[in-house]
């Protein structure tokens, strides 16, 4: 029972934990495929984005080539070249910068923003010095309008008429474009957004600080990963994992996602602690569960133990009470008739076997009671069987009531002498408690005592033997009581004080 409540335990402690956790991964899995589904939009809406700015330039570059360019006066050119697109939301402005560096046309903006001579400028001696970029993205700049902004160059080789370098067209692109985008994006609380070039450039970060953009990522060992992933991986264009934020060092599951075409990764943070708070909840409810559960069956368990010990030891009582005589405590008839046949078997599968009996009966006991009343008669029989148990001292010899005023001893492993010795010493003892029987010859309470041994050429049952120890004890009676009385198939020696005879069997 108590192991069937165990196994139950652990059967319920290992299910629950394999549902935990399930819904553990399962949470985990939601998360990830959220975080990648805000990312994809911020991608997709930034790849296209590009490619719309990518052809602007493109256009820019083909009305530059326009032949009728030359002729138009100065405005007018502005007007054709640039058009209404330095007006649009997050471009600053756009220019042509010509093969020496000076810019050939321009929005107004750029002689406050980008003054002087272009051609120090990274994304001018980019396109000057490798032909194969063709649009290029400049690390995050800070521009200085009413407010400090940030802002990044899109560039744009172009190319004369001998196809060697004529230039650069390029524009220059608020990069609140990209907040603003993150910020439309539905992002749980404590989430964090943030774009990166694969150099580890940072561009944008939401919760939107100034301070962080252009700052530069450290290279943890999974940040290290995905940006040493070669292009056509593909973990490289998107994945996941769980690490400490390097702003904040709030621990968070970040899914990140390559942007085709260009130098970034859109990063997806989400706290772990709010990811899983609801995870969190169902744990401590079921571990609050579970130790309750626990607490049941170890106080069910330990309960059925008690109950289980307690009938155990009320089985063991009963058990030696249905084996015990309730006057003397010795074995009663049943239990004694037991042992002799068990002494029986055992002599017989065992040869060198062997065994005594004792056949004790208190002399003149019907006069005792006579005299000093039933009452007084039982207490002087508790004697006797004090004196006997007193003089048995082996844990083999077991001495029992046989009936009435009769006690058998059987002495296992005992010849005639230990037989005559134990005998000896419950007439001793008896005789030292001097036990007053006034209508006994001896005045005193005396037993006569029969003693066989077992003789494998005489006896064939232990009934034989019984019977053996018992007509000794009638010899004894016979003559005189108070005396030990050896059947007669065994030798007699002569017990020192007390008068000891042989009996024929
Ligand atoms: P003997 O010396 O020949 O053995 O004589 P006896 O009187 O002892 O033998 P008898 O068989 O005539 O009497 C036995 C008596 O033992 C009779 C009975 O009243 C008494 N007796 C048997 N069992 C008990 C008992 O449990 N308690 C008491 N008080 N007396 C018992
Ligand atoms: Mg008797
Ligand atoms: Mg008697």
């Amino acid at each position: 029972m108590t192991l069937t409540i165990s196994a139950l335990a652990l059967m319920a402690t290992v299910i629950t934990g394999v549902v935990l956790y399930q819904s553990y991964r399962q949470t985990e899995r939601s998360a990830i495929e959220h975080a990648l589904n805000v990312a994809r939009i911020a991608q997709r809406s930034i790849s296209r984005n590009m490619e719309l700015l990518s052809l602007d330039l493109d256009s820019l570059v083909w009305r530059h080539r326009h032949a009728s360019l030359q002729l138009m006066p100065e405005q007018q050119r502005r007007d054709f070249l640039l058009g209404e697109k330095a007006e649009a939301t997050y471009i600053a402005a756009m220019g042509i910068v010509g093969r020496d560096g000076e810019l050939v046309v321009g929005s107004p903006i750029l002689a406050e923003i980008m003054p002087g001579n272009y051609a120090q400028r990274n994304f001018f001696a980019m396109h000057r010095d490798d032909a194969t970029v063709r649009l290029y993205v400049s690390p995050p700049l800070s521009i200085r309008l009413e407010r400090r902004m940030h802002a990044i160059v899109l560039s744009r080789r172009l190319t004369n008429a001998e196809g060697g370098f004529g230039g650069v067209a390029f524009m220059v692109l608020y990069l609140d474009y990209f907040r603003h985008l993150f910020e439309s994006l539905s992002l749980e609380k404590h989430a964090v957004m943030s774009l990166y070039a694969m150099d580890g450039v940072a561009y944008m970060r939401l919760p939107y600080d100034e301070a962080f953009i252009g700052s530069r990522l450290r290279y943890t060992p999974n940040i290290r990963r995905i940006m040493t992933l070669p292009a056509s991986a593909p973990e490289s264009l998107q994945g996941s994992y769980t690490a400490q934020s390097q702003q904040d060092g709030v621990k968070r599951l970040y899914a990140y996602v390559r942007i085709p075409n260009s130098p970034w990764l859109v990063f997806v943070g989400q706290t772990h602690a709010e990811l899983f708070r609801e995870w969190d909840r169902m744990l401590y409810a079921v571990l609050f569960l579970a130790a309750a559960f626990s607490a049941a069956c170890a106080y069910l368990i330990s309960r059925l133990r008690e109950e289980f010990f307690r009938r155990s030891t009320l089985d063991r009582q009963l058990e030696e009470q249905a084996r015990t005589d309730k006057l003397t405590g010795l074995l009663n008839r049943r239990a004694l008739d037991e042992c002799l046949q068990d002494a029986w078997h055992k002599s017989q599968r065992n040869t060198s076997a062997r065994f005594a009996l004792l056949f004790a009966d208190v002399d003149f006991f019907k006069l005792y009671n006579d005299t000093y009343g039933h009452k007084a008669g039982d207490y002087a029989l508790v004697s006797v069987a004090r004196c006997i148990t007193g003089a048995v001292a082996r844990q083999c010899d077991k001495p029992g009531r046989y009936g009435g005023e009769e006690f058998v001893i059987l002495l296992d492993e005992a010849d005639a002498a230990g037989a005559l010795h134990v005998a000896g010493n419950i007439m001793s003892a008896l005789q030292a408690m001097k036990i007053p029987h006034e209508r006994s010859p001896f005045g005193r309470l005396s037993v006569s005592i029969g003693a066989a041994c077992l003789d494998r050429q005489v006896h064939h049952s232990i009934e034989e033997v019984i019977k053996a120890a018992d007509h000794a004890l009638y010899q004894a009676k016979r003559m005189g009581r108070n005396r030990v009385q050896m059947a007669q198939s065994d030798p007699s020696p002569v017990q020192g004080g007390t008068p000891v005879s042989s009996a024929s069997s």
